[in-house]
């Protein structure tokens, strides 16, 4: 049983929780990808106990009863630590769950542990966490993506069929398109950030890897809906989300040229050509879209990103939170130096500088002030491209996931979210789905891009793609 939706099924008509957790449990002892940073075997099993006792006892379990799930490192939970791939909060237990493993609980999944993610974040490698890189299961010598690296290697090697993780420009749908599964971002405002660590709080967004788009709408169902924890989150009560494949004949998908022209390599280029004959089989109608600040998005993500993270970050002091450097007669201004000296690495001390400058006085209207106004002209491109299609496609990523080790120059690393970025500052909702493999057989990704909360529709597209995918024989989903 490889999706949450026959597990839920199979739990809900008497199947054993427990033996499913249990499986799962000794699926993630042998792993060696260092996906994940702990497990939670006894209040896994004895979560599980409890879903087989409510099926005996005649009650439904849930929608995702008995289905164990994985849970970023930057997501609190009361159970082990919230660490967020740092030094740090490298002990730091959370005093409340986030509202989406409340939710996820209530629906009858089984958090069985954290998943390792860089650290607060900010990557698109996995590498810079703290507990050590996190290998792709597709090939251990190449990174998972990232930042939600841990959550997508626990998906596409096996380990559990739902794992969440966070985007605030990339982190799942890169991380998704490397390891070959599927990932989500809601748009924002359709799932509560209450116990997410903020990174850059306009962008961010959680939602879910899974094998396909029928898991990620069960999921989904179940995670939005109002919180009155999160002043962001539309206040519209929870509902399910049930997936209708759409109708591809006479669907408008629009292709932006930058994402055709913009030093893809050859295999996804190959891909791109593979699906738009494969669309116009199977009727659609593909529309050329220009997208003339495509290429803006990374500059205007790197300033908004860094300006929030700098505000959000100031948190970690080491005297109300986070790690304390040994510094016996130090005063405050020194302690706090020193401890976020020590806990903070390199990436994540170069976001908050550059954040600083970018907030400064005399930078703040050359460069935070401008990004916010590219911000909005970036947002109208994408609103006006939906007046002439229905979604938008391109690749996830210019290339397939790279060497451990590969990247060293931080812009070069920045690049890889070129086509995902655009979706975090204009809002909008993202997936990202597996399509094929490249010439070395790794995984190739697919990024679909849809109006602010059209996302039932985005992942009805997407299962009407995965089906004609499926159809031509083209390499699916990597949950082995
Ligand atoms: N890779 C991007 C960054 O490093 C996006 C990260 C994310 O979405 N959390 O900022």
């Amino acid at each position: 049983m490889k999706t949450a939706r026959d597990i839920a099924k199979h739990v809900n008509s008497g199947g054993s929780a427990v033996e499913i957790v249990k499986d799962a449990l000794d699926r993630i002892q042998s792993d060696t990808s260092n996906a994940f940073r702990e497990t939670f075997d006894k209040s896994a099993l004895a979560s599980a106990a409890e879903i087989d006792r409510r099926v005996a006892a005649g009650d439904s379990a849930g929608p995702l009863a008995g289905v164990p799930v994985a849970i970023k490192d930057n997501i609190c939970t009361t159970e082990g630590r919230t660490s967020c791939g740092s030094k740090m909060l490298e002990d730091y237990r959370s005093p409340f769950d986030a509202t989406v493993v409340t939710r996820l609980q209530e629906a009858g999944a089984v958090v069985v542990g954290k998943v390792n993610c860089d650290e607060f974040a900010m990557g698109s490698s996995t590498e810079t966490c703290h507990f050590g890189a996190v290998k792709n299961p597709a090939d251990p010598s190449r990174v998972p993506g990232g930042s939600s690296g841990g959550s997508a290697a626990a998906v596409a090697a096996g380990l559990v069929p739902v794992a969440l993780g966070s985007d605030t420009g990339g982190s799942i749908r890169q991380p998704a398109a490397f390891c070959g599964v599927t990932g989500f971002k809601p748009s924002y405002g359709q799932v509560s950030r209450w116990g997410l660590v903020a990174f850059a709080s306009s962008l961010d967004q959680i939602g879910p890897f899974t094998a396909d788009s029928a898991d990620a709408a069960l999921v989904f169902g179940v995670l939005r809906g109002g919180d009155p924890n999160d002043g962001t989150c539309d206040p519209a009560p929870a509902k399910p989300c049930q997936i209708e494949p759409a109708e591809l004949k006479g669907m408008r998908i629009g292709i932006p040229a930058q994402a055709t022209t913009n030093g893809n390599s050859e295999s996804v280029s190959n891909m791109l050509k593979q699906v738009r004959q494969q669309l116009t089989d199977a009727g659609a109608e593909l529309v050329d879209i220009d997208l003339s600040l495509l290429d803006q998005g990374i500059s205007t993500y790197y300033v908004i990103a860094t300006a929030e993270a700098s505000s959000n970050l100031a948190r970690f002091d080491g005297i109300r939170y986070g790690h304390r450097a040994h510094a016996p007669g130090a005063g405050p201004d020194e302690l706090m130096a020193l401890s976020r000296s020590e806990g903070f690495g390199a990436e994540v001390r170069r976001r908050i500088l550059l954040g600083t400058y970018v907030l400064s006085a005399g930078y703040y209207d050359a460069y935070y002030n401008r990004a916010l106004k590219i911000r909005r002209m970036i947002r109208d491109e994408y609103l006006k491209a939906f007046t002439s299609c229905d979604v938008l496609l391109s690749p996830t990523t210019p290339s397939t996931a790279f060497e451990l080790g590969g990247i060293t120059d931080p812009v070069e690393m920045y690049l890889c979210d070129r086509y995902t970025v655009g979706a975090n500052i204009a809002g909008i909702p993202g997936v990202s789905i597996p399509f094929g493999d490249d010439d070395q057989s790794l995984p190739l990704g697919l990024q679909l891009l849809a109006a602010p909360f059209a996302d039932e529709a985005l992942l009805n597209t997407a299962a009407a793609i995965e089906a004609v995918r499926d159809q031509a024989g083209i390499t699916g989903a990597r949950n082995a």
